[in-house]
């Protein structure tokens, strides 16, 4: 009853923790009436369990976006006990600590950066090949970007490369898929403490600095990247594809810092 997902199935990819942005996505999507589906890493089963269980999620599936098998598996049960979804989340990325460090130039690897491609990019691509077919009445896609994608932030490094492959795959995805009615977006969140932030190397101040030059002059909440989310996700967001949509207190506007967040 005005619930805007009411009806809608979809499935959620990266909650970790209770710090996940996937879960405050998720706790929003449940709120509106959302059923939805986890899918997770298993290393994480522990942690995850208990969050899906605490939202009433229906399915629980193991999936590693690095292995095909494991996709191919998580897609086909999805299928088997659905048939049809409406939405999907993707909200994955890794890279190696070790290389969310000093200097770009000099610290990556290729084999770290294939594979912070493979994890943070190429599984968009794969989960919405996938998730596709499935969305024979239209659907909606949406991934989390961070704004190192298009600025140079410190740390972020091979991170800042894969977000921009990311969020330019949103755009064709969104070529490929807009004439099904499947609509494809990014939401570029501001810095939010999760286990993810932790791996960058000072991570925290990516927090502060944020705060201190934002707009808002406040850290983004996880629940308005939530909102955005949901906005995306639902009917509100029918005529929105393609898009990367900032959602950092306005922190991506700034070009300089007023003279109250220098001296902060
Ligand atoms: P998080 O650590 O809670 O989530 C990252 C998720 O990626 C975890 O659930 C982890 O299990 C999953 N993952 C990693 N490798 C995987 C693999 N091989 N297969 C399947 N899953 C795998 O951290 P988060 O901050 O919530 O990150 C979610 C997304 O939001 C990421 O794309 C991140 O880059 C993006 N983001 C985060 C911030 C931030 O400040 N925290 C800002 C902008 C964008």
């Amino acid at each position: 009853q005005g619930q805007i997902m009411a009806g809608k199935r979809g499935v959620v990819m990266g909650v970790a923790n209770k710090n996940s942005i996937a879960w405050a996505i998720a706790q929003q999507l449940a709120a509106q009436g959302a059923e939805l589906a986890f899918t997770y890493i298993e290393a994480m089963e522990k942690r995850v369990r208990p969050l899906a269980e605490e939202l009433g999620v229906t399915q629980l599936i193991p999936a590693d976006v690095t292995s095909d098998e494991s996709m191919e598996a998580a897609f086909a049960t999805l299928k088997d006990e659905w048939g049809s979804l409406d939405f999907l989340v993707h909200a994955i990325a890794f890279s190696d600590k070790e290389e969310l460090k000093g200097s770009f130039v000099e610290n990556t690897s290729r084999a770290n950066f294939a594979r912070s491609m493979d994890v943070s990019a190429y599984s968009f691509v794969d989960a919405c090949r996938r998730a596709a077919p499935m969305m024979s009445e239209g659907g909606s896609l949406v991934t989390l970007t961070y704004l190192g994608s298009e600025r140079v932030i410190p740390s972020y490094n091979v991170m800042g490369v894969a977000k921009a492959a990311l969020e330019a795959s949103t755009r064709y995805i969104a070529r490929d898929l807009g004439p099904q009615g499947i609509r494809v977006n990014a939401i570029s969140a501001g810095a939010v403490r999760t286990l993810s932030l932790g791996g960058i190397s000072g991570g925290r101040s990516l927090l502060s600095e944020a705060k201190a030059w934002a707009p808002l002059r406040r850290d983004t909440e996880v629940e308005g990247v939530a909102g955005a989310a949901l906005y995306l996700l639902s009917d509100l967001g029918r005529s929105c594809t393609g898009e990367v949509l900032h959602v950092d207190a306005g922190f991506h506007i700034v070009g300089m810092p007023d003279e109250d967040a220098i001296k902060a």
